[in-house]
């Protein structure tokens, strides 16, 4: 019945990029060194930040480069209704409330850390005439939220004095990561999420809305992610250059390479179909170094 599902959910904001390369690899092989499926969401959520074209460029790459996934891909853009179903069975128990506060005004009211800026709750208690622009928060709470990563370990995070109240639909309309892909991780039947370790702090708030839906936690695996002599996280803003289209292998050992699979210089010259077939029977995961970052330049 619960056959290993996995997935690759990469954001439409530029073409693939070394750093979304090695999730797509390191969820692909987890996935394929055990006979399970692998899907593909496009998280076209966040319309502003998206550029036009990059959600057909994403996929023309991926199957350059040899993915083959499981299902049809899923665009969360087309979603909405589902993310509302979920907000409604929120707003029925309570757990949410509207907010107004803007972002310019937490920015010099509210504490921040290493996760962002903590929402001190203004809003929390207050009666807002629901017709005025506002986002929708979910209520955190003072208990710990534990997990175990499989290779990161334990992590252990309370959601209210580290996070506070998060956003799961913004001012503007647009629902919240966390949600969508909660939603979505759930539908799907993932049952472990492999990613990059950049999001390991946001999983204690999706474990906590997986609670509050009641739909089951996934196992997890946060890949380290290649940071640059500046310890910046390769992406568009960083100018991370997209992955080349033509000979993959030599992207693709590389990233077996940051994975710590040792892959042999011959690899190079395999065809697509042979590159994989070794990638997926020498896959082991417990080579895999258990960074948060690893430095590629
Ligand atoms: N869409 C997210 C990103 O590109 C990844 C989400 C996830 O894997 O949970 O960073
Ligand atoms: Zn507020």
């Amino acid at each position: 019945m619960n056959r290993y599902t996995g997935r690759f959910a990469p954001s439409p904001t530029g073409p693939l990029h070394f750093g979304s390369l090695i999730a797509a690899v390191g969820s692909y092989l987890q996935a394929r060194s055990q006979q399970g499926l692998w899907l593909l969401r496009m998280e076209d959520l966040d319309p502003p930040r998206e550029i036009p074209g990059a959600a057909d460029d994403i996929v023309e790459t991926l199957e350059i480069y040899g993915f083959q996934w499981d299902s049809e891909i899923i665009y969360q853009s087309t979603r909405a209704s589902h993310y509302e179903a979920a907000l409604d069975q929120l707003r029925h128990r309570n757990h949410v409330y509207p907010c107004t506060c803007s972002r310019k005004m937490l920015q010099t009211r509210a504490k921040r850390n290493d996760h962002g800026l903590i929402y001190p709750g203004l809003c929390r208690d207050k009666q807002h005439d629901t017709r005025l622009e506002h986002a929708l928060r979910v209520r955190s709470d003072a208990a710990d939220i534990t997990f175990t990563d499989q290779l990161q370990g334990r992590y252990s995070q309370q959601l209210a004095t580290e996070v506070g109240d998060f956003i799961v639909k913004r001012r503007d309309g647009m629902f919240s990561y966390q949600l969508a892909v909660v939603v979505d991780d759930a539908e799907q039947n993932v049952t472990e999420v492999v990613r990059g370790a950049d999001l390991l702090d946001n999983t204690p708030r999706q474990i906590y809305l997986q609670r509050r839906l009641g739909l089951p936690t996934p196992g997890y695996l946060h890949l380290p992610i290649a940071v640059n002599v500046q310890d910046q996280k390769l992406s568009k803003q960083t100018l991370a250059q997209p992955i080349p289209r033509h000979y993959p292998q030599q992207q693709l050992r590389q990233a077996l390479s940051f994975l710590g699979q040792n892959p042999p210089l011959e690899l190079l010259e395999y065809n697509l179909d042979e590159f994989w077939k070794w990638a997926i029977t020498n896959w082991n995961m417990n080579k895999i170094p258990g960074n948060l970052t690893i430095r590629i330049q």
